[in-house]
């Protein structure tokens, strides 16, 4: 029955142990959880009793939750599976994102990294950062090709493919429908690679 019984967000629940709340009063122990699940509610309760924090609390926690970036759906799912399989192995899998800031990714990048799990944008943006090389790699898997270029992410595509090493790797793309999009893919790969010669 304490504040830090209750996930109002990390940065908040910080906030709440600065001002040295420790104990939610009746009138926030009851009525902060039906906020938190997005209810309505109305409350009853004298001056004094922690109203203002009752409704103030959910409602930054509510637009924190809001504003921090979620990993791109896909990219969280490789990066999951990825690191559960990679357990113990030795191989490192570090995951890299647009939206979110670029200098926490690089700092972990720098401590070195076997598998970069990447979205094509912030890939690129390392890329000409000269962060990120990707002359020695030799494994570059396009998951959901097809859907990348949907999402208009070709030139992305381009500069990544073109940036790594020719010769010595191996191509691994995926496709979430086979059809009319997979012969494209396979004709624009093609092309990559005259533009590469
Ligand atoms: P209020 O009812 O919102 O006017 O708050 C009354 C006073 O209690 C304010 O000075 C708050 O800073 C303080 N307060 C609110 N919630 C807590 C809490 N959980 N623990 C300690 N003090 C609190």
């Amino acid at each position: 029955d304490t504040f830090a019984d209750i996930d109002l967000g990390d940065a908040l629940n910080l906030n709440i142990r600065r001002c040295k709340y420790v104990k939610p009063t009746p009138v926030q122990r009851y009525t902060i959880p039906i906020s938190l699940a997005g209810r309505d509610l109305m409350a009853c309760a004298q001056t004094g009793s922690g109203k203002t924090a009752a409704f103030c609390f959910p409602i930054i926690s509510g637009i924190m939750r809001a504003q921090s970036v979620q990993k791109p759906r896909g990219t969280r799912t490789i990066h999951t599976e990825a690191q559960k399989f990679a357990y113990q192995t030795g191989v490192k899998v570090v995951v890299v994102y647009g939206g979110a800031p670029i200098s926490q990714q690089l700092r972990e990048l720098e401590r070195g990294v076997d598998i970069l799990v990447a979205t094509p944008g912030r890939l690129v943006d390392m890329l000409e950062r000269a962060k990120v090389s990707l002359q020695m790699i030799r494994y570059l898997a396009l998951d959901e090709a097809d859907r990348m270029l949907d999402m208009g992410f070709e030139p992305q595509i381009r500069k990544i493919r073109l940036a790594s090493d020719f010769l010595s790797n191996y191509i691994f793309l995926t496709v979430g429908r086979v059809g009319s999009s997979t012969d494209l893919i396979l004709q624009r790969v093609e092309l990559v690679q005259e533009e590469r010669e």
